[in-house]
């Protein structure tokens, strides 16, 4: 079956369209400046990019470009729509109603709406994609994957938060925990990786990209995670400051006059690597700085590693043990010296890295040498692929 893949954000739209038997895209995309005036990069499998420039002022529009595109006589790669056998959605807030994905229905739109409280920026969005796809493709079966949901097994001595238990009650403010998709995706990869039984094995999933997560995942489920009621909370990241202290935010905002709301902003879009280091929000350009003898850019990156490494230690004491760590995303990926600084703090725990091994960028590997107690691995996470397969499961 050919499966359409949507990540809809509030003026950008990324698609898959994933054959579910050889598990291979057969295009992908992306729509940009929705809204705003509209570009449209569409890359067909074996292919070149084609940006195809015209005004998106809705959703809507983008996704009628999109179906255009994918059956297009030149960059096209399916001859028409009815080859589109299901939609998968990726939803970023499912809140406590939905702890797996599922189906939709007019009832399970009206519970993702019931989440926007929880996550303004993003669950409008997606739904925004949802209904366009609803309307061009009314009968098209579509499934909602949700970035909260693979943590929805954590315990509440996990989830919860010290403060008055009426605001959970009343608000569900809690630990929801997101990159669950992708979580789920590695760990899954990391066990079938080390040969080890699901139901008696531990592994902590480091998500290092410009949002960033650790994952403590024991016996196949999430029992806890670093970010928390939003991306906010745990690691230091691209441009947010993960955990502080949390008087620090009416400290700043007497010292400088600002609002919470701006105060906030700082705390999202101008803090983590980018405000510690003053240089970039991206690790590449903070390790050139770093080369060049730029010590706040090495100073970022060490904050940064060390608070991995912090986080690590506690999900081993949450889960009493750990067989592997797998590390994915931009970062996880790609960056040899963060794994390995991450990884020196952890030699108590009998880890040892294989330099060479470890040389590697954007493939599946294990990096830890032979005689490692624990697994160290790399894996490129896939969550247009696990969105895809969910929606085949459930249709
Ligand atoms: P997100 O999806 O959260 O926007 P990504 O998973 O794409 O983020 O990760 C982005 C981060 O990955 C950036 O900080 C970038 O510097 C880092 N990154 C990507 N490629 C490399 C690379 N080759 N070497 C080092 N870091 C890389």
């Amino acid at each position: 079956m050919k499966v359409l893949v949507i990540n809809c954000g509030s003026s950008s739209l990324k698609y898959q369209l994933i054959d579910s038997e050889s598990e291979k895209a057969l295009a992908v995309g992306l729509c940009e400046r929705i809204g705003i005036d509209g570009r449209l990069n569409h890359t067909p499998a074996g292919g070149e990019k084609v940006v195809i420039n015209e005004t998106m002022d809705t959703h809507e529009t983008a996704i009628k470009l999109v179906l255009e595109a994918l059956t297009d006589n030149n960059h096209g790669v399916i001859k028409s729509l009815d080859e589109i056998g299901a939609v998968g959605h990726r939803v970023v807030h499912g809140g406590e109603k939905f702890a797996s994905s599922t189906v939709i229905t007019d009832e399970v739109i009206k519970g993702i709406e019931e989440c926007n409280d929880l996550a303004p920026l993003h669950n409008p969005a997606n739904l925004i994609g949802i209904n366009a796809c609803k309307s061009l493709m009314p009968n098209v079966p579509m499934v909602a994957v949700f970035d909260t949901a693979f943590h929805q097994t954590m315990p509440a001595k996990a989830y919860l938060y010290g403060i008055p238990y009426e605001y959970y009650e009343k608000y569900k403010i809690r630990r929801y925990g997101f990159h669950g998709t992708s979580h789920s995706y590695v760990a899954t990869r990391a066990i079938d990786m080390v040969g080890l039984d699901k139901d008696n094995s531990k592994i902590v999933v480091c998500h290092l990209g410009n949002g960033a997560s650790v994952t403590a995942v024991l016996n196949g489920k999430s029992v806890d995670t670093s970010m928390g009621l939003t991306p906010l909370e745990g690691l230091i990241m691209g441009t947010r400051s993960g955990s502080i202290d949390p008087a620090i935010i009416e400290f700043i905002a007497n010292k400088e006059n600002k609002s919470i709301e701006e105060v906030m902003n700082i705390l999202n879009k101008k803090s983590g690597v980018l405000g510690l280091s003053g240089v970039s929000s991206d690790f590449r350009d903070l390790e050139n700085a770093a080369t060049g003898g730029n010590e706040r850019a090495k100073l970022a990156t060490e904050v940064f590693a060390y608070r991995v490494a912090r986080y690590i230690g506690s999900y081993v004491a949450a889960m009493n043990g750990v067989d592997a760590i797998a590390f994915t995303a931009g970062l996880g990926e790609n960056d040899k010296n963060i794994r390995a600084s991450v990884s020196s703090y952890l030699g108590f725990l009998g880890i040892t890295i294989d330099y060479e091994k470890n040389n590697i960028r954007g493939k599946e590997s294990i990096v830890s040498t032979e005689d490692s107690k624990v697994k160290v691995c790399v894996i490129p996470t896939n969550e247009e692929l696990a969105i895809a397969r969910e929606t085949v499961a459930l249709i």
